[in-house]
């Protein structure tokens, strides 16, 4: 007999089906035993008149909760049952898997354990409604991303992670032997999607990890993550690349609020809105005179940057002012910009780039990139770059290039502030920082 998924089971009122999945709970009475068995697609009460069935009885008695069961029966309609007003009367069952007792961790208990714990026991973690739905919701956020982006043409790409040169600057490198020399993991796919746009593809994007050995441990930093990156072609500025960027998210979030719009409201209590478009942009000079006047000091340290403290209150002044969740932060100084970001004509301190902010948190920095071979060339030197080990990269402007722009956006960020989840730990499937490998 085929398995029948949980949630179908109001189809079949009347037949006999089979299900397979977790025992939840089990109330072993002196007569009747009463089953919760979990599947992805929910959970049904299953009984069993104990007299009637003795062997199986004995294996269901026999197995702990979390064990894994094949159970056949016939589905009942019965409006006093919580569950969905149905039953199952056992027929047959079958015991796949025994848990052992007792469970590490129980998806099922009211009280969580502390995160760094529930990491150690993920795959139990994973078990809870929340964290199924939560991956639920990423899966239709990367198809989302990649239909918008498919519809328009954009080739996807998949770039190297090992690399001979450091793409972005030396800080928060992971090294590595390789053969008979160094290797680097691949801090963000930027040369190679930039590599894309001298390659005659007039949009690429990349989903895929990248690494960085960032020591610190705050609820926002991963030292590996799932980085979104696009680049486009024939852009006039940064504009263009932002313009772009919100009608894409607008979509995604659309996207997300027809599937899973109202398990969002029930699990995590987080509405999903789509934004208005355009999203509100305020320039960084612009931004830290709000900072100012909300009485809002940046570390000095932070050179013309904002550090996460002014990220929220710039998150929470926005709210305010424009009633939404997100804003482009445009127009950065130079110097806390990477040498590809190109710079206004005009203006040659200030980059053509912006970071998005969402809820007062960073999700993506974009910028209009500098395709023209000698400014390039003559920004990398200004920043202390040594072009021997980039030249491949800048080669790339040489021989005829489009002018292009793009951004990257960290998955996991986006995950946060879609389910209003503080830590980001919560929304990846493995975590991965400085203490953490394992599991
Ligand atoms: P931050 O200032 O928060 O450290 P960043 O400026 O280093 O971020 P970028 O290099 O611009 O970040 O990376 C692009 C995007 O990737 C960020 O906007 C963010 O969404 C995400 N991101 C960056 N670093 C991390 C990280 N360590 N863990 C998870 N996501 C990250």
């Amino acid at each position: 007999m085929e398995r029948t998924q949980i949630g179908d089971l109001r189809k079949h009122i009347g037949e006999t089906v089979r299900i397979q999945g977790w025992l939840q709970t089990l109330r072993d009475q002196k007569k009747m035993q009463f089953l919760v068995v979990r599947d992805m697609s929910g959970l049904v009460q299953v009984v069993v008149e104990k007299a009637a069935m003795p062997d199986e009885a004995a294996v269901i008695s026999g197995a702990n909760v979390e064990s894994v069961l094949t159970i056949t029966g016939k589905v009942i309609d019965n409006p006093i049952v919580k569950l969905g007003g149905l039953e199952m009367q056992l027929e047959s069952v079958r015991l796949d898997s025994k848990a052992d007792a007792p469970l590490p961790l129980d998806p099922s208990a009211a009280d969580l354990p502390a995160i760094d714990y529930r990491q150690d026991w993920r795959f139990l973690d994973l078990r809870r409604a929340e964290n199924l739905l939560m991956f639920k919701v990423q899966t239709t956020v990367l198809m989302a991303m990649r239909e918008f982006w498919v519809k328009d043409n954009f080739i996807e790409i998949q770039s190297p992670k090992l690399l001979g040169a450091p793409s972005e600057s030396g800080a928060e490198l992971f090294e590595l032997p390789y053969f008979d020399r160094k290797a680097y993991l691949a801090q963000s796919p930027q040369f190679y999607k930039q590599m894309g746009m001298a390659a005659g593809f007039d949009g690429v994007f990349e989903i895929g990890p990248v690494f960085r050995a960032d020591p610190s441990f705050t609820s926002r930093h991963m030292t590996e993550f799932t980085s979104v990156d696009m680049e486009m072609a024939y852009v006039e500025s940064h504009e263009d690349v932002m313009a772009y960027q919100e009608k894409w998210l607008a979509y995604i979030i659309q996207r997300v609020k027809e599937a899973h719009g109202e398990e969002i409201k029930a699990r995590f209590n987080a509405d999903i809105e789509v934004p208005s478009l355009p999203f509100p942009r305020i320039t960084m000079s612009e931004a830290l005179a709000i900072l100012k006047a909300e009485g809002y000091q940046v570390p000095p340290e932070k050179k013309g940057d904002i550090d996460p403290g002014g990220e929220r209150v710039i998150g929470k002044y926005v709210k305010e002012k424009f009633n939404h969740d997100f804003v482009f932060l445009t127009d950065w100084p130079i110097a806390v910009r990477p040498f590809y970001h190109m710079r206004y004509a005009d203006a040659p301190g200030i980059t053509k780039s912006f970071d998005l902010l969402g809820k007062g948190l960073e999700i993506t920095t974009g910028a209009q990139r500098e395709h023209r071979y000698e400014m390039l060339a003559e920004q990398a030197s200004e920043k202390g770059l040594n072009h021997e080990p980039i030249q491949f990269y800048l080669d790339f402007f040489k021989f005829g290039c489009p002018p292009h722009g793009g951004f990257g956006f960290g998955l996991s960020r986006f995950m946060m502030i879609l389910l209003d989840i503080p830590n980001i730990r919560e929304t990846v499937y493995l975590f991965r920082g400085p203490t953490r490998l394992n599991p």
